[in-house]
């Protein structure tokens, strides 16, 4: 534990709510920089058996299962995992008592800056891709890239890894708009909003008070530092006006002023009236115009991290995108070939699967209904899809909406859906999954989801 430098942090108790990978997090950082940790869970202790001996060995006291208001007792404030709701009991209690709530996000970024400059990005999809191609950037600059976030790992863990670096180091980090509520002094040196759209409706039944949450993004900035926006979304437009960091304009539509394009040249990044073509569109291996967006946004970012134009091109070639996203997964000796796109959870991720492939789709849907209006696709699975099977629990809603223009058969299990896909697949076809529904009917997660799709595939091209 190195000696107490939280000359800013104002508080030396606090109390951590939240046990998960963040609340760990921020545990560890405050306990590094010498401040009083209790940390509280409302599961029971018997899930947390190898996090208490580490408790023990940082002088943590915790409280699991049932717990009352008096944990806040010795407490000067009180961080909160972004899982939990402000309605909360214990956050109310705490607004009671006047005391002050720390998101995770916000404790850590009181000893982010010291160690590595932040990069953060955010927006409504491309954030984890973006994110991570980001990093690979950085690495392959040769400068250490410590990418967490929403994103695998908490801030709180990246900024305390960055803080032991002996190298060059970069904090990239993937910030979600629920973990941007809470704060007030993150401030990233290089950020990027990538877009909008109308999603997390249930938390956000209001689209202003969503975006006032990305925008905070930007409010801690200055002139030193540097914004990246997308030309084409209008919200973006409008979220220059509030922010007094350097704009970097991404575009798919038409050239900008300072920034990075794509046309069908190819795209280029236009740096203080100097442009430059990096690379072309077919250099890119990720399928999908919307990643050609992430890409673009990718570049300016790695430029601002000061990547030479050279690596960045290298890097973009290479990329191979992210698992469960229009992830290539194989190949069968005819020629079909498949691809995992499990984190298709909605009806618009669906859309730029579909609009990512030229070859005639064999679409493997389904899962739990969060409410899609299906219908909202027709026309494009009517072009789009030769096939389709589906599964889960909304199999019979969506063979409804696409059965009369597309034929649609019924599989009961993955292995089953994978089966029934590659009788209809031939030679040259694509097989997707691309559920456009949740997964929680048949499956732990989207990722546990992919994962048995992936093996269903290798079974049946081995076979
Ligand atoms: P996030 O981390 O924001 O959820 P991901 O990079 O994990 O984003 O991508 C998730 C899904 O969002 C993708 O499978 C794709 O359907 C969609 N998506 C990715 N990038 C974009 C983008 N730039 N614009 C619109 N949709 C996108």
């Amino acid at each position: 534990m190195s000696d107490v430098r939280n000359h800013e942090f104002p508080y030396r108790r606090v109390c951590v709510f939240g046990a998960a990978r963040s609340g760990v997090g921020a545990m560890a950082l405050l306990r590094h920089h010498g401040v009083e940790v209790v940390l509280v869970d409302e599961k029971p202790a018997m899930e947390f058996r190898s996090l208490i001996r580490r408790l023990k060995r940082l002088y943590v006291t915790s409280y699991f299962g049932d717990f009352d208001e008096s944990v806040l007792d010795t407490c000067e404030a009180l961080v909160v995992s972004p899982g939990i709701p402000l309605e909360h009991w214990l956050n109310q209690t705490a607004v009671n008592r006047h005391m002050p709530i720390v998101s995770e996000v916000e404790l850590a970024s009181y000893f982010a800056g010291e160690a590595a400059p932040v990069c953060a990005i955010t927006g409504t999809n491309g954030k984890t891709t973006t994110t991570t191609l980001v990093g690979q950037m950085v690495t392959d600059a040769g400068k250490n890239a410590v990418v967490s976030g929403n994103i695998g790992r908490a801030f709180s863990d990246g900024v305390l890894a960055s803080q032991d670096a002996t190298r060059d180091t970069v904090l990239v980090t993937e910030i979600s708009s629920f973990q941007l509520e809470l704060v007030e002094n993150f401030h990233p040196h290089v950020a990027a909003i990538l877009n909008f759209s109308r999603a997390h409706e249930d938390r956000y039944p209001d689209m202003r008070d969503y975006i006032e949450a990305k925008l905070k993004i930007t409010h801690n900035q200055t002139e030193d530092d540097h914004l990246i926006l997308n030309a084409d979304d209008p919200i973006c437009v409008k979220a220059a006006e509030d922010s007094d960091a350097q704009i970097w304009w991404f575009s798919m539509k038409k050239k900008v002023k300072q920034g990075a394009y794509a046309d069908a040249s190819g795209i280029h990044l236009v740096e203080d009236g100097t442009t430059t073509a990096v690379c072309g569109l077919g250099d890119i291996p990720i399928p999908g115009a919307h990643n050609v967006e992430n890409t673009l946004a990718a570049l300016i970012l790695g430029r601002r991290l000061g990547a030479s134009v050279e690596s960045l091109a290298k890097t973009l070639r290479k990329f191979k995108g992210v698992e469960h996203r229009i992830e290539f997964v194989a190949k069968s000796r005819t020629g079909v070939e498949y691809f995992n796109d499990s984190k298709a959870t909605n009806i618009d991720s669906l859309e730029k699967a579909l609009a990512s492939f030229k070859q005639p789709v064999v679409l493997v849907a389904g899962g739990m209904d969060r409410s899609a209006a299906f219908d909202r696709l027709n026309s494009l699975v009517r072009d789009r899809v030769k096939s389709l099977v589906v599964l889960g629990q909304c199999k019979s809603k969506i063979k409804k909406a696409w059965g009369p223009f597309v034929e649609t058969l019924e599989a009961e299990t993955m292995d089953d859906a994978v089966r029934i896909a590659t009788e209809l697949a031939a030679d040259g076809d694509v097989v997707l999954l691309s559920p456009a529904c949740a997964s929680w009917d048949m499956f732990k997660d989207y990722e546990d989801r992919g994962r048995a799709f992936k093996r269903s595939v290798k079974a049946i091209l081995e076979a």
